[in-house]
């Protein structure tokens, strides 16, 4: 760090995915370590905060484990300390899951923001060095205090509870689907268009990471849930047809899972929108929560995945665990 009076001091952390990647010849785009130097000598950078740069991972996002998720985490919170904010730079495959936990799990009010590149440091029109920037102005301005973990991406700023990649390649690939992002990152300043009602915290050092995510496609059997059950989950997301409907099929399974005391949690494959105890046929979403099932509202089923994980690494009770799952829902 080189300090400069009235900058923000602001840690990059870097983990890897596209934004640390470049293309070699016939082994297509695979990770470089050449990123944490471009930092260093980045100018448009260093007129916005005075930096620190730490190469924590370089890996590609879908070797990133739930367990290396919340050890991000506790650097983030043992870091942050000694900084104004804290931006991680992460693979964009699974960013919103990372950054969905680590928003459980942290306690920190400084701005904590991840950013990541669509396009590698062998394609035209980087977009890398611009959410970058963007990122370091979003955790050096005021207004970033105590908004949770935001993720920065394209000019926009998104909760990590909210985002979603939604392409599989355009430089605009996250959103916020549901109720659109909470800023901008303007020319000129950081502009934040609305705020959160609803945060969720679950302040754990221990994840349980039998959880199971199933989704739901029409004509399946139970042989998914099945497996589940005997391969010892403590709880089962089920990503079930629009307002959380299952066919019939799956009934007498769930129904099993459930007097075993397994948790099963009833999420929407649809994009956007919540579940509702809404038809009353058998597998609809209101017999399933008659039965024991959860509800788990607009949450998407990978992150209420890691909520359910983290709860378990908390309370290791499913009794508790449910409670504290709803919590904030009725
Ligand atoms: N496969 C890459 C990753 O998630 C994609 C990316 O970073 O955009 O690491």
């Amino acid at each position: 760090m080189n300090p400069e009076k009235n900058l923000k001091n602001v840690l990059i952390i870097l983990t890897g995915g596209t934004i640390s990647m470049k293309a070699k010849g016939s082994m297509g785009v695979v990770p470089s370590s050449e990123l944490a130097d471009l930092l260093n000598e980045f100018p448009q950078l260093n007129s916005v905060a005075n930096i620190d740069v730490m190469e924590y991972l370089n890996l590609p996002s879908p070797y990133i484990t739930p367990q290396m998720m919340l050890e991000l985490a506790k650097l983030i919170d043992l870091q942050i300390v000694d900084y104004d904010g804290v931006v991680i730079t992460h693979g964009t495959d699974t960013l919103e899951e990372t950054a969905f936990l680590c928003d459980l799990v942290l306690t920190t009010r400084k701005p904590v923001v991840f950013t990541a590149a669509m396009r590698s440091g062998s394609d035209i029109g980087l977009d890398g060095p611009r959410n970058i920037i963007g990122a370091v102005r979003v955790a050096s301005h005021h207004d970033s205090t105590d908004k949770g973990v935001l993720v920065v991406m394209n000019d926009e700023i998104h909760t990590a509870r909210d985002v979603v990649k939604f392409d599989t390649g355009k430089v605009d690939a996250f959103r916020s689907v549901d109720y659109g992002p909470l800023g901008s990152v303007d020319p000129d300043t950081i502009v934040y268009h609305r705020s959160t009602l609803f945060r969720e915290s679950v302040w754990t050092d221990k994840l349980d990471t039998a959880v199971d995510l199933i989704k739901a496609v029409a004509g399946m059997d139970e042989r998914h849930i099945r497996c589940s059950v005997e391969t010892g989950a403590k709880a089962i997301v089920i990503e079930a047809f629009g307002r959380g409907n299952l066919p019939s099929s799956l009934v007498e399974e769930i129904r099993n899972a459930l007097k075993k005391n397994i948790l099963v949690v009833i999420c929407s494959r649809c994009y956007t929108g919540r579940v509702l105890s809404e038809y009353g046929y058998e597998g609809g979403g209101k017999h399933l929560e008659d039965m024991g099932c959860l509800l788990a509202g607009d949450l998407k089923g990978a992150k209420a995945r890691l909520k359910l994980m983290a709860l378990f690494g908390k309370y290791n009770d499913p009794d508790v665990v449910r409670r504290f799952f709803l919590q904030g829902r009725d």
